[in-house]
């Protein structure tokens, strides 16, 4: 099952059997043929034009913020070339800095951060643009480069010190480790993927919507949830469904997942056959839960542009593709 998912089809070889090798590391980075990609305050730089691409810079570009020490991660590999994301935030912007000052760019309701100061650099090349506002007009699995580097940036910015005894870490493996710095320590910390089941229960014609009080009126999502620790997918996406609006659900069906860099989700699509109609929630997360007809539903994902009547998230978003799917007789 292939989903035309916004974040997903990176172009990009991870080549992940080069991350522990310095010696090549090292040589690619001094390499002119390398291109390396800008991150400000976890937005990625963008070549402005018709249609928007990523703005690689050679190694000499960004040597300042190399020797700087700005985190630097090996994405990977295309065309024999390597690919790297580094952040170019100055100190008091910088992902670390901002997660310490309570700044972080994820919490519910807020998509981002303050726009970059008028000191941002590499004007001449492009704009620093939120991933989540670029995204859709990229074309060919670059948005999936951002999502890599964006989720690994936020990370390393998130896990500055080791969670066992406290002690700094360092970053390792080219970015996608941290090692505690404590000898007698020595912890490994590994970048997160937090699984959240999104799932469209469905009986008969009518299918499950939700909307929570912070979305614009009108507009009306699948729910979702975390996957939890001990939990199968099809476990969650019951709970999911029964929490949120009392409905019993039988099988479930897999759709297709969607990478979710805010800050590090992974989005599972399901389809959830319901066994029951009354809504009576377990609580109170969602303003509204109601069904709403397989007219309805087409009709909400015509109007996803709209700014009246009811509607459903753009078509970025997994919610919007599974309930087209649904619509269509997936
Ligand atoms: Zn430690």
């Amino acid at each position: 099952m292939t989903a035309p998912h916004v974040f997903a089809g990176s172009p990009l070889n991870r080549a992940s059997q080069f991350r522990k090798d310095n010696a090549w590391l090292d040589a690619r980075r001094e390499d002119a043929q390398s291109r390396y990609l800008p991150f400000y305050d976890l937005r990625g730089l963008i070549a402005p034009g018709p249609q928007p691409t990523l703005a690689w810079l050679p190694p000499s570009a960004v040597k300042l913020y190399r020797m700087q020490g700005g985190t630097e991660l090996f994405l990977g590999l295309k065309d024999g070339l390597a690919h790297f994301a580094i952040d170019v935030s100055p100190a008091d912007a910088s992902p670390a800095a901002r997660a310490l000052m309570g700044h972080a760019t994820t919490r519910p309701g807020q998509l981002t951060g303050p726009a970059p100061k008028a000191d941002a650099p590499f004007r001449d090349e492009g704009k620093f643009i939120d991933v989540r506002t670029i995204a859709p007009q990229l074309a060919g699995g670059e948005a999936a480069i951002l999502a890599q580097g964006r989720a690994l940036l936020d990370w390393h910015a998130r896990h500055q010190f080791c969670s066992v005894c406290g002690t700094r870490s360092k970053m390792g493996d080219a970015g996608y480790m941290r090692q505690c710095t404590n000898e007698s320590c020595k912890a490994q910390h590994f970048p997160r993927t937090d699984p959240v089941t999104i799932m469209l229960a469905h009986r008969g014609d009518m299918c499950l919507l939700g909307r929570q009080a912070r979305f614009l009126p009108g507009v009306y999502s699948a729910l979702a949830g975390f996957v939890e620790p001990g939990e199968t997918i099809e476990e969650a996406v019951r709970r999911e469904v029964r929490e949120e609006a009392g409905v019993r659900v039988g099988k479930v069906r897999y759709h297709s997942t969607q990478p979710w860099p805010y800050p590090a989700s992974l989005m599972i699509g399901c389809l959830a056959e319901a066994e029951s109609e009354e809504i009576a929630p377990e609580e109170d997360e969602l303003e509204e839960v109601r069904w709403f007809s397989r007219d309805e539903a087409r009709a909400m994902l015509a109007n996803w542009r709209g700014t009246e009547g009811n509607r459903l998230p753009a078509p970025m978003a997994i919610a919007h593709q599974i309930t087209k799917a649904w619509v269509e007789g997936w």
